[in-house]
């Protein structure tokens, strides 16, 4: 039965719908293919309509559509996520947020925007106006502030202002699933649930970001004969106040190989850095201290033109490592602050496949030593024992090889997911079987 995409085809201009072959493949996908996992299981899985709403009245013409021929819809910013949060597993519709992407205003240190913007465009308003993002993912000059917010983590600028769930975001306007739809403004306590929560429970149309004021950034690589040297290196930069820092990631050799554009050295581990220019002359002081060598320093004018460092940094790491071998993947974990450097070894003791990527970040203002190795993909079990041997140790897994959200890591608390959700969304149809409450089918999950 197809009335009610007869219904959205006749209801919307002809711009707002799709359902040409291409389209449909198109947007059904996100990066999910960084996990062969992933990859092997949601690869059949296709939308039957494509909508993009260009306003707002036109969002709750299918919202409505939806709720009263009980369609199933999967949000989707730029379909950047590597966890396969915007692909369709029950078909339905996909909605593609990304035509509502207008900056509405700016008011002191606060952005309100439509949540289909792509982060590169607020980045660069910002700029513009004095200010610049606190945190934005590597994918920010494609990905859309909804699909952060929604389904991102961190990225460049945590080493300062830590994660998304470090007080970013100030207000959200959300759209209910009914057949005449609600639209709320959530701020405060309530907007945890929403943050990381997949869509799952409620339409983002709007958001109300808090900015800082601008900088001009130096960027830098500086590569030290021993991983331990460029991690010690990093961790003490890390705790000085006085430089002001937005990016620190480190990389074993060989992932440095795979940055071609860089032209690092060989056999040298590297730490890929943005610095306020302001501070860095303390940067040579302090990478003659740790052995390091300067590769690289590019000046503040440079920046955002062209290559920059972080195009090799959090998961553009391991799409540079899988240019070189398609057959790598990844892991997310969570090193001890105090003691990571006997956890890492302990653990490539056991798995020496794997080369480590690490980027220093803040949670909740405390220092965090976020992991993400990479190793050549074999078999679903080595993953298994990879994942207990890293919790054996203390080390904290998020998968990177699950659709559920419950185990990929940071959740909102399920059980106020559970209730905002029965609220906003009756019938279930947001996202269906990305909460595993839903399915009860979690022993497939890796
Ligand atoms: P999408 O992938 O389209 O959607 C993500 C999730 O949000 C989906 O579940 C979707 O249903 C939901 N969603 C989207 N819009 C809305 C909305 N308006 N309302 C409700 N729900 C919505 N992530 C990081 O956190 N940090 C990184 O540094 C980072 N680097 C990456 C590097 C690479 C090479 C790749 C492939 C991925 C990386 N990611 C990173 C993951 C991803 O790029 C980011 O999280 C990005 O912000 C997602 O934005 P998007 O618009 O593409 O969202």
């Amino acid at each position: 039965n197809c009335e009610w995409k007869d219904k959205l085809l006749s209801a919307l201009p002809s711009q707002s719908v799709f359902i040409d072959e291409r389209s449909l493949e198109k947007y059904s996908k996100d990066y999910y293919y960084f996990s062969p996992v992933l990859l092997r299981e949601l690869e059949a899985c296709l939308a039957e309509c494509i909508v993009r709403p260009q306003t707002e009245a036109e969002l709750d013409t299918v919202l409505s559509i939806c709720a009263a021929y009980a369609v199933p819809i999967t949000v989707r910013g730029s379909g950047t996520g590597n966890y396969g949060q915007a692909i369709p597993l029950s078909g339905g519709v996909v909605l593609d947020m990304s035509a509502m992407n207008q900056v509405l205003r700016l008011e002191g240190d606060l952005i309100t925007v439509q949540s289909g913007i792509r982060m590169g465009k607020m980045e660069q308003f910002s700029r513009q106006h004095g200010f610049e993002l606190r945190v934005y993912p590597s994918t920010f000059q494609k990905a859309t502030i909804g699909g952060f917010i929604s389904g991102g983590s961190g990225g460049i600028g945590s080493i300062t202002w830590g994660t998304i769930w470090d007080g970013l975001v100030h207000s959200i306007k959300v759209k209910t699933v009914e057949k005449v739809p609600r639209t709320l403004t959530i701020q405060g306590e309530a907007l945890l649930p929403y943050i990381h929560n997949y869509g799952t429970a409620g339409i983002i149309t709007e958001l109300s970001i808090f900015l800082s004021p601008k900088n001009e950034w130096e960027q830098w690589a500086i590569t030290f004969d021993e991983f331990s040297k460029a991690l010690c290196f990093g961790m003490t930069l890390a705790e000085i106040p006085a430089i002001t820092k937005r990016l620190l990631s480190i990389h074993e050799w060989p992932l440095p190989a795979s940055f071609t554009p860089l032209h690092l050295p060989k056999d040298k581990a590297v730490c890929l850095l943005e610095i306020a220019s302001s501070d860095s002359a303390l940067i040579y002081e302090l990478a003659e201290q740790w052995g390091g060598e300067i590769a690289l320093q590019t000046p503040a004018e440079q920046y955002h033109r062209g290559v920059g460092v972080s195009d090799f940094t959090w998961n553009h790491t391991t799409l540079w490592a899988m240019k070189e071998n398609p057959a790598v993947t990844y892991l997310q974990t969570r090193f001890s602050t105090d003691d990571c450097l006997t956890q890492i070894e302990k653990l490539q003791a056991d798995f020496p496949e794997l080369t480590m990527h690490i980027e220093l970040m803040r949670n909740h203002g405390q220092l965090t030593v976020s992991g993400l190795p990479v190793f050549v993909f074999s078999t679903d079990e080595h993953l298994r024992r990879l994942i207990e041997a890293c919790e054996a140790i203390g080390v904290s897994v998020a998968s990177p090889h699950t659709w559920r959200l419950e185990f990929g890591g940071r959740s909102p608390e399920l059980r106020k997911l559970i209730k905002l959700k029965q609220e906003n969304d009756p019938q279930g149809l947001l996202n269906p079987h990305k909460l595993v409450y839903e399915t009860r089918d979690a022993e497939r999950v890796v």
